[in-house]
């Protein structure tokens, strides 16, 4: 009967509650134990989950929200959104182009790192291409990607963070994958760190990190990676890569990656390759 739960539990909360002795903390142990083998199957299973949850969402919000942006003060970052001019990048008969989605990404990640007191480089800022600016490559798209290696490496920059989107002939495949120089560990970190940030945004469909051999990545002497954030080929994505609320949550993924970088993180998700 309830009267008479409620008349045995009342002096052992009693007892620890007048006394204020430490000695009684041993008998809240077996309080719990006594209230947790009253409850029934599905009370314990609702309490487990809600505790999960707590959890979950803890975790999230701290991680999300919180990133050590005082490790970015003073870092040289190159930002390099991809393609511009007469290269669109990925795009579809919409009009939808990878280059003006990136550029808005990048100028965003600019602001951010500006914020935070680092030293961000653009590599564009504008709809053009870079191959004017190294003309010592044999093709207009190498020397393009040439000028950007050159930056980076010229600044000896702490770390340069190309910026990509994606697009597939399965209008299934979504969510963010990052390429590493496989011969550079801090590449391979900077992109664990990069992906696991950019996840959390799309859970759903989101690849590992994956071994690239790509001009940038093989030529690049400063920690690089490649982070392709979403695939415009997938409707509901492409939806979300043209809000521009989106795209401001994924240059702070791309910013809270940097930071767990310079912060010394780095477990590496699954590799896809
Ligand atoms: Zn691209």
């Amino acid at each position: 009967m309830p009267g008479c739960r409620h008349h045995r539990q009342r002096p052992m909360i009693l007892v620890f509650i007048r006394h204020k002795n430490p000695a009684k903390l041993l008998a809240l142990p077996l309080y719990a134990v006594h209230l947790i083998r009253r409850l029934d199957r599905a009370a314990l299973v609702a309490l487990a989950f809600i505790a999960m949850l707590v959890a979950l969402l803890t975790q999230t919000a701290i991680h999300v929200l919180a990133p050590n942006t005082r490790v970015l003060i003073g870092k040289v970052i190159v930002v390099d959104p991809g393609h511009g001019g007469i290269d669109p990048g990925a795009h579809d008969r919409e009009g939808t182009t990878e280059k003006e989605i990136v550029l808005d990404i990048a100028r965003r990640l600019f602001g951010l790192l500006g914020k935070a007191k680092g030293i961000p480089i653009q590599t564009r800022h504008g709809d053009w291409s870079l191959d004017e600016l190294y003309p010592h490559e044999s093709t207009r798209h190498r020397q393009d990607l040439a000028a950007r290696v050159h930056i980076a490496n010229r600044i000896n920059a702490d770390a340069m963070v190309c910026i990509h989107v994606n697009k597939s002939p399965h209008a299934s495949a979504r969510g963010p994958v990052t390429f590493y120089n496989q011969a550079s560990q801090d590449s391979r970190r900077l992109a664990s760190c990069i992906q696991r940030r950019l996840s959390e945004l799309q859970p759903r469909g989101a690849g590992g990190i994956v071994k690239g051999d790509f001009y940038i990545l093989r030529n690049s002497k400063v920690p690089t990676v490649i982070a392709e954030v979403g695939f415009i080929s997938n409707p509901e994505e492409k939806k979300l890569l043209l809000t521009p609320s989106y795209r401001q949550d994924i240059a702070e993924a791309i910013l809270a990656g940097l930071a767990d970088f310079f912060e010394g993180q780095g477990v590496s998700p699954a590799i896809t390759n």
